[in-house]
């Protein structure tokens, strides 16, 4: 019998949802293991247990996969971020794209779905243009910047983080210098008590630009012009540029990092990127996608399924900023785009003007609430976050019956739920290709679909 704090030998015979590994007990108990990959044998020691399931965590290796390595990062096994590090990266690609077809075969009861094969990044590290360091106090009372360790809110010092843009590094050393030099507190979860909470930060690969972000349970950073000009000259030497430097005010006892208010102390409030030939501008906000080299390949997959003439009325729901929309707007005769963050329809409009495209147009609101507003479309794109789209919305689009939809989603079984309902309502599922694009992390598997009207 299983029991809490128990340890026995189990073989890890497939992938959960956050990449841990899934093993069964002679008596059929599923046990998700975390830290084990499939084809592991291990020792696993017993976290937690329910009626018909256990958690655990690896306590040893005794028989490693074929596909275990080394992970680059020293602490991978103790940070809370990359779950799949110790995996090769052509083993998580198959196992995600192994992930996608079984959700739409299970879930979406789709027999043989038309895959593509997952499309694979070029760098494998350095990645991301986007980070959210904690900033907290470690037993010691030392001020640290660095990550949460595994399963639990305790800030764990470190500024060298291998899928980060390597600037990060520096811009963390030098906000922590500046934190204890003029004797700035660190945020207290437990407490509510203390100043800085997270430093986030932004890269625009294509452009060079930096933003760096103090979210702050107050409303002022003394000294910030200061640390301003350190943080420019300390990017500078990385041959980037300091174009923002914000503080976001969070003074709420909450896990979600951002507070709703923004102060720009340096630079303009946003900075601006490239994907293909179309710029951006991306406030702290805004949803912008992490990963840049992989996006393109999204975003272009994305056109390509639109199957776009030049004449069609494109609806493009859950945009962010205009991303997609802009995109595909040279290809169409007019985009409309719908997405719930007001700061980030105020992006998308400026960014339409940046590219000069005048004929992508912009709401904010719930896109199940817009959609039935907007003129008949031609073609229907949905890149909603993890749950997935309303039903409402499914529902809208069935009855506006337009040629194609493109879905891109970010979680396979919210995505195939979804399928399941057009599939039923007169659609043919015809092309699904998964676009890896956290590379080293079990939990999201991007995958664009295209449907056509039977
Ligand atoms: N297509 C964009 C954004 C995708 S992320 C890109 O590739 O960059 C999903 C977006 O959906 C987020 O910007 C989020 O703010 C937005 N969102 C969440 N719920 C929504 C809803 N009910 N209606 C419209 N947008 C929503």
């Amino acid at each position: 019998m299983i029991s809490k704090n128990s340890e026995f030998e189990i073989d890890i015979t497939a992938m959960g949802s956050e990449g841990e590994g899934i093993g069964h007990t002679e008596d059929g108990m599923t046990v998700f293991v975390v830290g084990a990959i499939p084809g592991d044998r291990v020792v696993a020691h017993v976290t937690k247990v329910k009626k018909t399931y256990a958690y655990a965590i690896v306590a040893k290796v005794l028989t490693p996969s074929s596909f275990r390595i080394e992970p680059k990062c020293p602490v991978a096994g103790k940070c809370g971020g990359c779950t799949l590090q110790h995996m090769a990266y052509p083993e998580q690609l198959r196992l995600k794209e192994e992930k996608v077809r079984d959700c739409i075969e299970r879930i979406g009861g789709i027999k043989n779905p038309p895959m593509e094969p997952i499309v694979g990044a070029e760098n494998l590290y350095h990645y991301r243009n986007k980070a959210q360091f904690p900033v907290g106090t470690d037993r010691n009372g030392n001020l640290v910047i660095g990550f949460y360790r595994k399963h639990s809110h305790d800030v764990v010092g470190n500024t060298d983080c291998c899928i980060q843009a390597p600037v990060n590094r520096p811009v963390m050393e030098t906000v922590l210098e500046f934190m204890k030099e003029h004797r700035v507190s660190a945020y207290n979860e437990e407490t509510g008590k203390g100043l800085v909470r997270h430093v986030f930060t932004r890269v625009g690969f294509a452009t060079k630009e930096v933003m760096v972000c103090l979210v702050i349970n107050g409303d002022e950073l003394k000294g910030a012009e200061k640390l301003a000009k350190e943080l420019a000259e300390v990017i500078e030497s990385e041959g980037l540029k300091l174009t923002s430097l914000c503080l976001n005010i969070n003074k709420k006892n909450t896990n979600v990092i951002m507070g709703d208010k923004v102060i720009c102390v340096y630079g303009d409030p946003w900075i601006e990127d490239k994907i293909g030939d179309v710029t951006y501008r991306i406030s702290p906000l805004s949803f912008y996608q992490v990963n840049p080299e992989q996006t393109l390949k999204l975003y272009e997959l994305a056109l390509e399924y639109a199957g776009l003439t030049g004449s069609e009325a494109v609806w493009d729901l859950y945009c962010g900023i205009g991303t997609i929309s802009l995109f595909l707007a040279r290809s169409a005769k007019e985009v409309y785009g719908v997405e719930i963050v007001p700061e980030a329809i105020e992006d998308a409009k400026e960014n339409a003007r940046i590219n000069g495209i005048d004929n992508a147009f912009f709401k904010a609101g719930a896109a199940e609430d817009l959609a039935p507003t907007l003129p008949r479309p031609d073609v229907i794109v949905v890149d909603p976050p993890r749950k997935g789209c309303d039903e409402k919305l499914l529902d809208t689009i069935l009855k506006n019956a337009p040629k194609r939809v493109v879905y891109v989603s970010c979680d396979p079984a919210t995505l195939a739920r979804d399928l399941k309902i057009l599939v039923s309502g007169g659609y043919k599922l015809t092309r699904v290709r998964p676009v890896d694009q956290f590379l080293h992390s079990g939990g999201h598997i991007e995958t664009v679909c295209a449907l056509s009207r039977i």
